[in-house]
């Protein structure tokens, strides 16, 4: 993937390779630092980029940098004023991702999280999918357990936290699965190694709360509205088994970075009958027009980023 032309770096757009620090810096060796992902939606209709939820993001983004204590000189509205700056110095005309990242920017030995000083960068690069086989994932359950709410919280998209999704997805891809669910110590399904898990069973929705050391995704919010208000399904927000995955009608996967990916097999057994289900199929339609900005009724959630 190349590089970016232009990166935001600590209030301003400067040249990608401007933007650099030194081998000591803090979130560097670590780990403190947090970040995001967020997608812009290029409607080619409309010669409109679209910006998902940017201010839902910026606002976890902030909560993010609250549990490591950080100050950041900046709103949420700022930071999606600055991001739309970015796309469009680049004039991006396909979909992009995009990541907001601070961290403790100090050139020093000792680990801490209090009298040091954050930076903050976004950068945004064109992205297409995150896992190949959208309509067929084969995953497993991974023997890495999920990062409990007393060692890194999940809640907080925290730099450090993502070697434990490194390694539950580097050992399911070289095992030859597609993704990782990962569970929490005390057995019940957590997530995706960076996405949110649903399960269809007798024509319910649901999905782990935010109790399950969870990352609360933007998209979970935005499927869990979608079906209830759109496909008048219910969702229900508890605790899942481990087996109960084996016996579902219908799994899939919700996030920025995998948007809708649909999970056909668990550890060598079909789900169902091994084919993409009806319900998913609906939602990513749904999901899908709307995040394009083609559904009148969600359009708020689409920030548009060139004038007209
Ligand atoms: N869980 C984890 C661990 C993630 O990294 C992500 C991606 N940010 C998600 C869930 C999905 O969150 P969102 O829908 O906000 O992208």
């Amino acid at each position: 993937m190349a590089t970016p032309e232009y990166v935001f770096f600590d209030g301003k757009i400067v040249p990608y390779h401007e933007a650099k620090v030194g081998v000591l810096t803090h979130g560097l060796n670590y780990g403190t630092g947090i970040f995001g992902g967020i997608r812009g939606y290029w409607n080619d209709t409309e010669k409109q980029m679209f910006v998902f939820r940017p201010l839902d993001h910026y606002k976890r983004f902030l909560d993010s940098s609250k549990i490591l204590r950080m100050e950041l000189p900046y709103t949420k509205e700022s930071l999606t004023e600055a991001t739309l700056e970015l796309i469009r110095k680049q004039n991006f005309r396909e979909n992009v991702y995009i990541r907001p990242l601070a961290f403790y920017g100090d050139e020093i030995i000792g680990v801490r999280l209090h009298n040091l000083t954050p930076r903050m960068a976004i950068s945004a690069v064109p992205f297409g999918k995150y896992i190949e086989q959208e309509e067929g994932a084969h995953v497993t359950i991974s023997s890495w357990w999920r990062v409990e709410d007393n060692m890194i919280p999940a809640r907080g998209k925290i730099v450090g936290a993502y070697v434990n999704s490194a390694l539950s997805k580097t050992d399911a891809q070289l095992s030859g699965f597609d993704e990782a669910i990962v569970l929490s110590q005390n057995g019940h399904v957590s997530e995706g190694s960076a996405e949110n898990i649903f399960m269809v069973k007798n024509g319910v929705v649901v999905t782990p709360p935010v109790t399950e050391n969870i990352l609360e995704g933007i998209v979970r919010r935005t499927f869990i509205q979608l079906l209830q208000d759109e496909l008048g399904v219910e969702v229900q927000e508890r605790s899942i088994d481990r087996t109960e995955l084996f016996l579902a009608d219908e799994l899939f996967f919700g996030g920025t970075g995998v948007q809708l990916v649909s999970i056909t097999k668990i550890d060598h057994r079909n789900i169902a009958d091994g084919k993409m289900g009806p319900l998913t199929m609906k939602l990513r339609d749904v999901f899908f027009d709307v995040v394009f900005g083609r559904s009148a009724k969600y359009r708020n959630w689409c920030m548009p980023v060139y004038k007209k």
